[in-house]
């Protein structure tokens, strides 16, 4: 029998990682935190000493915190063994789990590890060689990511880590036929069309620039950041955009099998301002379009705009993805906040897909024709429906921490 059991990141939108027992051995898929450190049970996956002893193998589908900044906890732990991941993911990885160590540290929490358990853990990069891994394919979330098909007993359990078909810049493989389809599903509830969304911010930017306000968009350096910044470009609009952001095109131009078109990646023209720690404060000299890492407002580059403009009621904040409790991004969202903090700029909400909502996780599930589903990355009051809907046409769906897949 394989048993299929999330440990974190199902039914909660975090701490991403799910063990697989199975008679060749036993698997963890990805390691991640969640970001909420004032509640330490809720930060790292639910490991047992137990199962970290009875680990052959963890194999990490992408570089971000959410999947890989509890690596160091699982050292700690104990485990020695092999983390399989992409080239890059390899390479992307520790500057995740340094940045994650100095984020717990500015913010006096506790860390369950040392600095050893980041320096001594084992990558080995993906190839086909590795045990009991059949297939992957390019997941389209950042450089790097993949989607992971494993055959164990002779069942086929796929993996999509986080996974979009929407990015403007990134390619997606498509998915694999699966016996167990461990689904991406961070919009579980919604219905989102990329193009609308886009659209939506590009209004925001009009609107707010014509009123002589400007427009602040908080975003990950990696990821749709750079989608974002691609997006706006394309228009007449006065754009500051932080450096940091640009040096991913850079990144990208040296990972072009990752690009869907490499033509794209020409980065600056005439209404661009490049921002960096020396001139970041001639940025704000007309109104702008502000790009600037990261996207929960944790970072001091959006901070800085974030300031400059936070009693401005003609300006707005764009939250463009996931904030998690107790970051500023996430607190902004709330009235009473903003009364307390005397904020007036406006605050908007307005998600760039780089996960599945709704109707692309039944999309990929009918191309995938599994037998067993976990849905993972969204609360579980979020899924009830898209579990519902799963579980009417007869597919066997866990959608929470309290379940598992027994196939
Ligand atoms: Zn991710
Ligand atoms: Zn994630």
């Amino acid at each position: 029998m394989i048993i299929v059991k999330p440990l974190g990141g199902s039914g909660e939108d975090s701490r991403n990682c799910f063990l697989v027992c199975s008679e060749q051995g036993n698997i963890l898929l990805d390691c991640g935190v969640r970001r909420e450190i004032a509640n330490l049970e809720r930060v790292y996956p639910l490991l047992t000493q137990e199962i970290v002893d009875s680990l052959d193998a963890v194999y990490l589908s992408h570089a971000h915190e959410d999947h890989t900044a509890a690596l160091p906890y699982l050292h700690n732990l104990g485990y020695r063994g092999p983390i399989y991941a992409s080239k890059e993911t390899i390479e992307l990885t520790p500057s995740y789990l340094r940045k994650w160590r100095d984020y717990v540290k500015e913010h006096d929490g506790t860390l369950p590890f040392d600095d050893n358990d980041i320096t001594d853990l084992v990558f080995k990069t993906i190839d086909e060689r590795t045990p009991l891994l059949i297939q992957t394919g390019r997941s389209g979330h950042i450089i790097g990511g993949l989607w992971m098909l494993f055959e164990i007993e002779n069942k086929r359990i796929l993996y999509t880590g986080d996974i979009t078909y929407e990015s403007l810049l990134l390619k997606t493989d498509p998915l694999p036929k699966a016996d167990v389809l461990i689904i991406d599903s961070a919009y579980a509830g919604r219905h989102l069309n990329q193009n609308d969304q886009y659209q939506h911010i590009y209004e925001i930017a009009t609107k707010t620039i014509s009123n002589n306000g400007s427009v602040l968009l908080p975003v990950p350096a990696n990821g749709r950041g750079i989608d974002i910044y691609q997006y706006l470009k394309q228009f007449d609009l006065p754009i500051v955009v932080e450096d940091s952001i640009l040096k991913n095109f850079e990144v990208l131009k040296q990972h072009s099998s990752w690009i869907i078109d490499s033509e794209l990646l020409n980065t600056t023209s005439d209404n661009v301002f490049v921002a960096n720690d020396g001139n970041r404060n001639q940025a704000l000299q007309k109104p702008s379009v502000i790009i600037a890492p990261d996207g929960m407002l944790t970072n001091y580059k959006a901070l800085y705009y974030f300031d400059q403009l936070k009693a401005d009621s003609n300006s707005c904040v764009v939250i463009s993805g996931h904030s998690a409790i107790g970051t500023l991004g996430n607190s902004i969202q709330k009235e009473q906040y903003r009364i307390d903090n005397s904020i007036k700029l406006k605050v908007e909400l307005c998600t760039i897909k780089v996960h599945l909502d709704d109707d692309n996780v039944i999309e990929q599930v009918k191309n995938v024709e599994p037998t067993h589903v976990l849905l993972f990355h969204s609360a579980a009051e979020n899924c009830l429906e898209l579990k519902n809907n799963l579980t009417n046409v007869g597919f066997n769906v866990v959608a929470d921490l309290y379940h598992q897949l027994e196939i």
